[in-house]
């Protein structure tokens, strides 16, 4: 028999013999690996230990100290949550269960739950779990696996189409329970250390608003009590500081059902904020040789079909029509980017150019997934995109790349990297690819981050890198990304003319540094939980008078001294402490307070929403420390220095 070779995750390579399996190459590795092994990641999807290997896989070993082990351990809770759901309710029909990045959920039919459900559904899986049963793999025969669910469409319909293919099919079995399911599992029930049901709510089959409507039951799992407990008290964190809950409280943004579902308006404090987001990062982009460009919100079909997003893309398209003429809302900016390259000629020593446009984009998601500002049908892209020499590459990622992290860093949010490399189907030569990634590669190793690589992950014309934004929950969210193109050049036929004198094709390359303006401004209200640095704040500073006899001077601190910054006066008659408790629920950042001392001596009494406070504070000095911090933009409003 002869060998194939794996890779592993520190780049070296593992010869094992054909038909080996991952708990084979662990065991090869060594053999305490080997008895630890939970399943395997092969190239980039986890699978369970019995998987056979190909030539040429990227393998990672997934023990119970592996980050991946949650997943399985959750994947196992979802097992363990339909068998208690079939001894209590053996009417139900399951259809899947996976797991996620906060636990797992099941969707089923056939069966009407409630939160009283729940409860005794958690006392029977808390029993299984005692039970510690064998979780078992279990190869069937295609027609006795069609036979298990002759009452059971969904499953039916799984096994002809995801495993259209697959003879015998793979099932795990738990006691009398058994699933149709890929796994991987952990090993008994009894490795499931702590479990909670969290959550009711209805989906629709695969997903498709003209599915059947299923009952959808959320939980998680966690090794043990304590993991269980901290991710509790993390949602409960969370819940206050939902971006939906804030947007209102604070006034930034509604979305109306009269005026449509995932359209979201923006109110004058939201706005505001968005300009100063809008300001940051042109001045961004100003400062690393962007020209700024615009393109309207609507093109004719025949862009879309030239750029191949027709295609592709058209059911999440709104499409009109203008004089029996087909007109679609752009669902994306590069086109209209694109084509003005296009109208001019270009030489070598022009490139690279780039353009930048805060460009408003359409996409028609499901009703059924629209969720406040993080998936929504209308957002802007603070879109770039460079048309450079394959030379130049490496130089503009590493600009692009300083610039993200400089956004990152000044909202002090943590990014975590990764590299999408090429994938089965792809545009382009095999040398432009190697060349292309080959610099990614380097650029991300000199800059000294860490990042890992998603095999097989690149958009099909191209290779990227995507950020992930980390808040101070430590939840992640989709950030920018950084795009290489070798496709929509060749679609729209652009070229410069190179030292040769000979036409040259540019490679495109698309970035943000935000992503969307709408996911960014909801990941950082949560981040922040409202709480934004000074320099974006809507009302940076709020004056309170102690009494209204000292309004008159409040208005001309307001106007006058600080007029530069986003100021309010507080001129309702409460109580000194009602309007401190009133400014610090709007979470402005500084209040000034003045009383009949502050006027007589013209200074200013200052209290930030951390509540430090000082007395007898010059205006000029205040003023300076305010333009300071806006200036610096810093991410935490810093109190006078003593
Ligand atoms: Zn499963
Ligand atoms: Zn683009």
């Amino acid at each position: 028999m002869s060998d194939i070779v794996v890779i592993l995750p520190d780049g070296s390579e593992l010869s094992v013999p054909e038909g080996s399996s991952v708990a084979d190459a662990a065991y090869e590795i060594g053999p305490g690996l080997g008895k630890d092994t939970v399943a395997g990641v092969v190239d980039g999807e986890l699978v369970d230990k019995a998987t056979a290997l190909h030539d040429g896989a990227n393998l990672v070993i997934v023990t119970d100290q592996s980050d991946e082990y949650l997943d399985v351990l959750r994947h196992s809770a979802a097992h363990v949550f339909a068998q208690a759901l079939q001894r209590l309710h053996p009417e139900a029909k399951l259809t899947i269960g996976p797991w996620t990045d906060q636990g797992f959920y099941y969707d089923v039919t056939n069966v009407d739950l409630d939160m009283d459900d729940l409860e005794d559904i958690e006392a029977e899986m808390a029993d299984i779990v005692e039970e510690d049963l064998p979780i078992e793999r279990e190869l069937v025969d295609r027609e006795e696996a069609l036979a298990k669910y002759e009452d059971n469409e969904f499953k039916r319909e799984i096994l002809e189409t995801e495993a259209a293919g697959d003879d015998p099919i793979s099932f795990y079995k738990q006691g009398e329970f058994e699933d149709l399911c890929k796994g991987p599992h952990v090993e008994s029930t009894g490795e499931i250390g702590a479990f909670e049901l969290l959550n009711i709510s209805s989906a629709y089959w695969r997903g498709d608003e003209e599915n059947e409507t299923l009952t959808r039951v959320y939980g998680t799992a966690f090794a043990s009590e304590s993991d269980l407990h901290d991710f509790l008290e993390m949602q409960e964190e969370a819940k206050e500081r939902d971006h939906r809950k804030l947007g209102q409280e604070l006034e930034l943004f509604s979305i109306d059902e009269t005026t449509g579902p995932g359209l979201p308006l923006y109110h004058p404090n939201g706005k505001r904020i968005l300009d100063e987001l809008a300001d940051y990062a042109k001045q961004l982009n100003l400062d690393a040789g962007y020209d700024p460009v615009e393109t309207p919100h609507l093109f004719r079909t025949e862009l879309w079909k030239k750029s191949g997003h027709y295609e592709n893309y058209v059911d999440d398209m709104f499409l009109l029509d203008v004089n029996d003429e087909e007109y679609g809302l752009k669902p994306m900016n590069c086109p209209g980017h694109a084509t003005i390259f296009d109208q001019q000629s270009w030489s070598y020593r022009d490139l690279p150019v780039r353009y930048f446009e805060d460009g408003k984009v359409y996409r028609k998601e499901q009703r059924g997934e629209l969720s406040g500002l993080s998936r929504v049908w209308s957002f802007t892209i603070d879109d770039g995109h460079l048309f450079v020499r394959p030379d130049q590459i490496e130089d503009e990622i590493n600009l692009i790349i300083d610039n993200i992290l400089e956004v990152f860093d000044t909202f002090d949010l943590e990014a975590e990297v990764a590299l999408a490399t090429r994938p089965e189907k792809s545009v382009g030569s095999d040398e432009i690819w190697e060349q292309a990634e080959t610099q990614l590669k380097a650029v991300l190793d000199d800059s000294g981050i860490d990042y890992g690589i998603e095999a097989g992950d690149g958009a099909f014309y191209g290779p990227k890198i995507d950020f992930a934004f980390k808040d101070a929950l430590g939840r992640k969210w989709d950030g920018p990304t950084v795009q290489l193109d070798f496709n929509m050049p060749d679609r729209f036929d652009l070229s410069y003319t190179g030292e040769d004198n000979e036409e040259h094709q540019p490679v495109m390359i698309h970035r943000a540094l935000y992503g969307s303006y709408e996911r960014f401004f909801m990941v950082l209200i949560e981040h922040f939980n409202g709480k934004f640095p000074f320099w974006l704040a809507p009302e940076q500073v709020r004056i309170l008078p102690i009494s209204d006899d000292q309004l008159g001077y409040a208005k001309r601190l307001q106007n006058r001294d600080f007029g530069d910054f986003r100021v309010g006066v507080e001129d309702r008659s409460w109580t000194l402490g009602r309007k401190i408790r009133e400014a610090q629920e709007d979470r402005v950042p500084y209040m000034i307070i003045v009383g009949g001392d502050e006027q007589e001596t013209q200074t200013i009494s200052v209290r930030d929403r951390k509540e430090r406070e000082r007395k007898d504070v010059e205006i000029d000095d205040f003023r300076a420390h305010l333009e300071d911090e806006r200036e610096e933009k810093r991410a935490e409003p810093d109190f006078l220095d003593e």
